[in-house]
């Protein structure tokens, strides 16, 4: 029972433990200090299964706070593009349409119809852009000189290659930063892969040695680790499912109302103004309800997710991608990799990660972009 090197955790690999059979136990029988020393074997086994689980557990939540912090950069940093592309166009929306009225203008001012006012004069301090683009407007209202109005031209059309510039870096960094947070989703969804390995091999020997212990009269450490993670898994499958409507799609929690929906708001827990890409569901009690399976699917993601807490994604057959955040500690029932069913019971409710009481927040999203889950729900039926 010598533990490998290395495992993605540091912890020993319960695959390579030659654990304590009912057939050691028979071939110890008679000889007490034998006994002895083949229960402390298997006490020393017992622990070292829940030292195992522990540590996979801390290496899904390191991984998962990891990626998570990743994600939200990179979502930064796309906004940041975004920004200044929205800028470049706004400006160059306003110099076109300034360029027809001056255009205009000019035209009237060589004719003789049309005499500029001196106190105009002040508008033409060009610089930056956010006067720029104040300063294009008010003189396409009211326009100047010629010469005056090409420096503006000019100074504008700086303004925005310089916007584009930026956006050009901003969008390097943007693609950067999405390469490692992949990566680093990548990471948590292998750590989630080990713990699961690792709990499967455990179920399969726990139960035995624990049984062994008791024949031989020692006590068992009543509660452990994997206990608990078995108990709530077994109980989740062993649930009755949610109704499934007949276009094969079921609600994620019975008599839920909605107590926030998708859209901006301000956020309840940092109070800073952000967009809301879930849809939050309540109903009552919700600590420890069901949260049911939307849809058919395989299961991509099951474990912690920093700020969204305990977190499920499942993607379904067209590559949409439904998540179930801040579900309770310990009430993970499905594992990465698993086919559900539309209607399974795959975890209880409650409110870990950056949450102020037990709900479920629901997240749809479509190539790659969050859309409002209300309007995909209510498309199919719910
Ligand atoms: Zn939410």
């Amino acid at each position: 029972m010598t533990p490998p090197a290395s495992t993605p955790t540091g912890a020993p690999d319960l695959g390579v433990i030659d654990f304590a059979t009912r057939e050691d136990m028979q071939r110890v029988a008679g000889d007490p200090a034998a006994v002895a020393q083949f229960a402390r074997q298997v006490e020393a086994q017992l622990k070292l299964i829940d030292d195992a689980l522990r540590e996979a557990q801390t290496k899904v939540d390191q991984t998962g706070a990891a990626y998570d912090l990743a994600r939200t950069a990179a979502e930064e940093a796309r906004g940041t593009v975004d920004q200044l592309e929205a800028d470049a166009t706004i400006l160059r929306d306003n110099a076109t349409l300034s360029d027809e009225t001056v255009g205009m203008l000019v035209q009237r001012m060589r004719s003789g119809s049309y005499v500029v006012p001196p106190e105009l004069g002040v508008f033409l301090s060009v610089d930056p852009h956010d006067d720029l683009l104040y300063q294009y407007g008010v003189v396409s209202a009211l326009s100047v000189n010629e010469s005056e109005l090409s420096a503006l031209a000019e100074a504008t059309a700086i303004e925005i290659d310089r916007l584009l510039d930026s956006a050009e870096v901003a969008r390097d960094e943007a693609e950067r930063l999405e390469d490692e947070a992949e990566t680093a989703k990548t990471d948590a969804v292998a750590a989630q892969q080990w713990l699961t390995s690792q709990l499967n091999i455990a179920e399969n020997n726990q139960n035995v040695l624990a049984d062994i212990l008791r024949e031989l009269g020692y006590n068992v450490a009543p509660t452990s680790y994997l206990s608990t993670m078995i108990a709530t898994r077994q109980t989740l499958l062993a649930s009755p499912p949610g109704a499934v409507n007949a276009l094969g799609f079921a609600a994620p929690m019975a008599n839920a109302t909605i107590s926030s929906p998708f859209g901006p708001r301000t956020h309840p827990v940092n109070g800073g103004s952000a967009m809301h890409y879930g849809t939050d569901f309540v109903t009552g009690g919700t600590c420890g309800v069901t949260i049911y399976a939307v849809a058919a699917g395989t299961v991509t993601y099951s474990g912690w997710l920093g700020t969204y807490g305990n977190h499920i994604e499942i993607m379904l057959a067209d590559g949409t991608r439904i998540s179930y955040s801040h579900i309770a500690d310990g009430g993970l029932g499905v594992r990465v990799g698993e086919r559900v069913v539309a209607g399974q019971a795959i975890a209880l409710a409650g409110t870990t990660g950056l949450s102020t009481g037990c709900h479920l927040h629901l997240e749809v999203v479509v190539a790659g972009q969050p859309i409002d889950a209300m309007g995909w729900l209510t498309a199919r039926g719910l």
